[in-house]
């Protein structure tokens, strides 16, 4: 037994398998491990399970990616028609790849202590995390030793070889955004707009030296416990979806240049439905039309269930080290264009918080009084998986923001609150 600090929800889960709704082998991209690759070549000797299945062609050399999956009409070959795995059916977990053995689960470790979240792209992980009304709580719990987890990214706040910067105030600055996250306090629009102050200025005086540091943190949270932002937040012009057309034009363009899930597909049809949305309608009328559905069927549900927009990014927050993100991120491919900074990372999550939130006003106007946790759920769950995996996707959202000009603490504020 290993410990590990994790969301209490992650003890809770097991893989669903053929009960799952959504089954993690489809609709995305498999990649192999070199150790499993050469497994399944051993194996592929004397057993054509992996007979033209498996290919090197074409894989980006992304850490831990060797080969991928060929995927048959979207889906994983080796699912079997009661969605279980065949290679794990006939040769046991320990034959699964690392992403396969491994997903849900998301391992960090963060001054030599193993931490674990679990991705909300798998919709039963989403149930057991978002669908809780207390505050997510995290606690140090006994989890089983897997020879997988040993590559995991890293972050140790001394490490001067850290690529970036070194963040010696890491443990500090994270607890601040994690109990902001759950400050009820605030309606959860308000914390994420002084979560963009903050990183805001973590980000201008990220190399002042730690005690500074320390001191602007403990100046935030005093500023939180008295209300010291109210006078900023009612300042945010009140302009409802004065966004919305450019994140429905975005959206449009991630179904273009991917292949988007089914789920997600569905999600994106009832909100455009919902708000009779199309290119040609007017500013005036959509403006309209969505401050009616907000007002009418989003907001009723959203004042009593705002703790899942928490434990979403409570999880995110969690997940991702935010806002000073992995040591060996994803996001350092070539693809990376916008700077990556504190501030990037929170226009990052600005534009996950605006999107979902958008998509599900419209699917209210769809759902109208039947509008509720499942759909909430649903969205998410896919979005996660279609959106929050597509690193190129997300990097071409900053650089849309950032050459347009609206990529400050203002333009947060006003697409969060709008
Ligand atoms: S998405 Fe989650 S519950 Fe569904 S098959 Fe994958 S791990 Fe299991």
């Amino acid at each position: 037994m290993k410990k590990a600090l994790q969301p209490d929800y992650v003890s809770k889960f097991t893989c669903i398998a053929s009960d799952c709704e959504d089954t993690c082998c489809r609709g995305w991209r498999i990649t192999i491990d070199d150790e499993s690759y050469g497994k399944y070549q051993e194996l592929s000797r004397r057993d054509d399970l992996f007979s033209g299945k498996i290919t090197r062609d074409g894989i980006m050399s992304v850490e831990g990616d060797f080969a991928e999956v060929i995927l048959s009409e979207n889906t994983c070959p080796f699912l079997n028609d009661k969605k279980l795995c065949r290679i794990q059916e006939a040769y046991g977990e320990r034959y699964l790849s690392v992403t396969c053995g491994i997903f849900p689960r998301n391992y960090n470790l963060v001054n030599g202590k193993l931490e674990l979240s679990l991705d909300l792209s798998c919709p039963h992980a989403a149930r057991l995390a978002l669908l809780d009304p207390l505050p997510m709580q995290l606690s140090l719990s006994d989890i089983k030793k897997d020879s997988r987890i040993s590559k995991i990214p890293t972050i140790k706040s001394s490490d001067t070889d850290y690529p970036n910067q070194v963040y010696p105030y890491f443990e500090e600055g994270r607890a601040f955004v994690l109990a902001l996250l759950q400050n009820r306090n605030y309606c959860f629009e308000d914390r994420l707009v002084i979560l963009g102050r903050f990183c805001n200025d973590l980000n201008l005086k990220h190399d002042r030296p730690k005690d500074e540091m320390i001191q602007l943190i403990y100046e935030y949270t005093r500023l939180v416990t008295n209300f010291g932002f109210n006078q900023f937040i009612d300042s945010i012009p009140k302009q409802p979806a004065s966004m919305l057309k450019t994140l429905m034009i975005l959206l449009e363009y991630r179904l273009k240049t991917g292949v988007p899930g089914q789920r997600f597909s569905e999600c994106i049809d009832q909100c455009k439905q919902g708000l009779h949305f199309t290119m040609e309608m007017s500013d005036h009328v959509l403006h309209e039309t969505f401050a009616t559905i907000k007002t009418g069927c989003y907001d009723p549900f959203m004042a009593q269930h705002e703790y899942i927009f928490e434990n979403y990014f409570v999880n995110y927050c969690f997940k991702t080290l935010f806002p000073f993100g992995k040591q060996k991120s994803i996001y350092k491919k070539d693809i990376f264009v916008v700077p990556e900074t504190m501030f990037t990372e929170y226009m990052l999550l600005t534009l996950h918080y605006a999107l979902i939130k958008n998509l599900l006003v419209g699917m209210a106007g769809y759902y109208r009084d039947q509008f509720g946790t499942q759909q909430v759920l649903t969205l998410i769950q896919s979005f996660d998986k279609n959106i929050g995996h597509d690193a190129a996707y997300l990097q071409r959202l900053l650089q849309f923001f950032d050459e347009n000009k609206i990529f400050n603490v203002a333009c947060a504020a006003m697409l969060i609150k709008n």
